[in-house]
């Protein structure tokens, strides 16, 4: 299991962010979903009253959507998946909306794949 582990890390490319910690439960967040590969978090600045954010656990690279490539299809499923659960959870399965921030030009911050689901208010269009 070590040298499963060590492989993981290795195939995680890219500089380690505050959701690593986070995941590692080094520094303490609000769980609301987990599970073997991904991990769901209350925002620590929430812009709806449900704001949470859902992780895959081993990054493999994927930084921001924009990277992902054709390995990644599944747990890009299972992060879709788990933001449904989250939504049902916390009781938005009514309305919800989901968010992928890409890059500068989207106000990414942190460069961990994650996934905003957003709800408990009238949300607008189009977003800012
Ligand atoms: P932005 O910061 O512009 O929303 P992102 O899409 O990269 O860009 O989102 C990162 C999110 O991570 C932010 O909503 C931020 O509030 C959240 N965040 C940062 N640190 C923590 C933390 N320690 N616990 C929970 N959420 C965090």
């Amino acid at each position: 299991e070590a040298a499963a582990k060590a492989a993981a890390i290795i195939a995680d490319s890219g500089a380690p962010t505050i959701f690593d910690k986070i995941i590692a439960k080094e520094i303490p967040s609000t769980i609301v979903y987990e599970d073997d590969k991904v991990l769901a978090f209350k925002d620590i600045d929430p812009q709806a009253p449900v704001h949470v954010l859902v992780i895959p656990k081993f990054r493999d690279g994927l930084t921001q959507l924009g990277e992902a490539e054709p390995r990644h299809g599944e747990i890009l499923g299972q992060l879709l998946y788990a933001a449904r659960i989250v939504a049902q959870k916390e009781g938005i399965l009514d309305g919800f909306r989901v968010v992928i921030n890409n890059g500068p030009t989207a106000c990414q911050s942190v460069y961990h794949l994650h996934l905003h689901v957003l709800g408990g208010r009238q949300m607008k269009w189009p977003p800012g």
